[in-house]
């Protein structure tokens, strides 16, 4: 929240006009797009005090700020972008990426160095979990792994102790909800394990992929995070036409994060950043009509003689009380992803796919157009498959993103492609 004539406005209020001038712009209401790669100095001392901050040669006095130099270190609409972001999570900064798992890789290869150890969590996105196990540790960072649940039942902190590079502990990379199964992971009980690794020197950072239901739904870092990440192509740009990702927290931490991105070059470009402003002004009213939408598709697939068993959020009761507690204490509604068993196996959940008119067989989610995927021939494919097994990632399995259509017409769907 920020200031405005005295009043804290909501995000939501402030996702129009934050941060943007229009009297820097003619008055124009909307920010443009500034396509430019360099921005011209007023003076050759200008230009010399900007590089000065951006190289970190001399500290930023009080009333300075980091002027405009060249479209990879800065770009108005970025900045725009990356000050609105912080509202949701209740951030200090933020950095925008060209994807998710640009900020991913960036974040990872800013706080680990070789010899250091990654915790990280059971399943991961896919590709997430491939530059974990395959890029990472090619420059001799250990990966430890585990699964939901294990974080609460002492099985990873007996793991952690008796790692040999536990005394290097650099990162806690956690994806809660996990990707398709919906499995809900403790954020403070892994601060608190991170902290006890705490050194003088250092202190383990814990990353949390909020993609699933941030930015609205889940604010990681109020539950101890230091890090939180996104691929900006599902929720928050929203309509399945660009690719991007974001990276929040301290301004310490993300200033660290865009040193790094300097030098990788992969910041989004201005168009980017600007879809990304466009789709920020709905997010809040696409968001709660999908969790509206959501809430009764799981409702309508548990009650379906064709359907074994639905994940979703909103259908966690008492009979899991250690997710209901998780739940009740991070999560703020039950997010639009819902995935579910349909009887049989891999032949009906094909059939199923096969039949759908109107929700498009497709990867990806958060969008505005409902999309079905099958998880284990399709994101998580590349997953071993008695690993993928153990996660949940059954043949039968049917993950759902759920848009903004009538819930009618979802219904109507999703009904008659089960009928078939
Ligand atoms: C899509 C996704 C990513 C990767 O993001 P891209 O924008 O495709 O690079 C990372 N994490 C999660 C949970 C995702 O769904």
């Amino acid at each position: 929240m920020a200031d405005q004539n005295d009043r804290r406005l909501q995000p939501e209020s402030l996702m129009m006009s934050y941060g943007y001038k229009p009297e820097l712009s003619e008055g124009a209401v909307k920010c443009p797009i500034f396509q430019t790669s360099t921005f011209v100095f007023r003076s050759a001392e200008e230009g010399k005090a900007f590089f000065e901050l951006a190289y970190g040669l001399r500290e930023q006095t009080e009333q300075e700020e980091l002027g405009l130099i060249y479209s990879r270190l800065n770009n108005p609409d970025l900045e725009i972008l990356e000050n609105r972001l912080t509202l949701w999570d209740g951030a200090e900064a933020a950095a925008v990426f060209e994807s998710g798992m640009s900020a991913i890789s960036t974040a990872l290869m800013t706080f680990l160095d070789p010899g250091d150890l990654l915790v990280f969590s059971n399943p991961v996105y896919g590709g997430t979990d491939h530059f974990i196990k395959h890029v990472l540790t090619r420059f001799g960072i250990q990966v430890l792994g585990f699964r939901p649940g294990e974080e609460l039942d002492g099985t990873l902190e007996r793991q952690l102790a008796a790692h040999p590079q536990a005394h290097r502990l650099g990162m806690i990379y956690l994806e809660t909800p996990a990707n398709p199964t919906n499995a809900l992971i403790d954020i403070a009980r892994l601060r608190a394990l991170a902290d006890a690794y705490a050194t003088p020197e250092r202190r383990p950072r814990v990353a949390v992929d909020n993609t699933y239901l941030g930015p609205v739904w889940q604010h990681p870092l109020q539950h101890g995070a230091d890090l939180v990440l996104y691929s900006a192509t599902k929720y928050i740009g929203g309509h399945s036409d660009v690719i991007a990702g974001a990276c929040l927290g301290s301004a310490a931490d993300i200033k660290a994060i865009k040193d790094l991105r300097t030098f990788l070059g992969n910041m989004a470009g201005p168009w980017t950043g600007w879809l990304l402003l466009r789709s920020l002004e709905t997010l809040k009213l696409r968001m709660s009509r999908q969790v509206e939408n959501a809430r009764q598709v799981a409702a309508f697939l548990a009650r379906h003689p064709r359907v074994a068993s639905v994940h979703y959020l909103g259908l966690i009761d008492g009979s899991d009380p250690q997710q209901q507690a998780i739940y009740e204490a991070q999560c703020l509604a039950p997010g639009a992803m819902v995935s579910f068993e349909i009887r049989g196996g891999e032949k009906e959940a094909f059939a199923f796919l096969n039949r759908l008119k109107m929700i498009k067989l497709a990867v990806s989610l958060g969008s505005t157009e409902s999309l079905a995927e099958h998880p284990a021939t399709m994101t998580h494919a590349g997953v071993h498959p008695e690993e993928r097994l153990s996660y949940g990632v059954t043949d039968n399995l049917i993950r759902l993103s759920v848009g903004v259509e009538h819930i009618d017409d979802l219904l109507w769907d999703i009904g008659q492609a089960l009928q078939g």
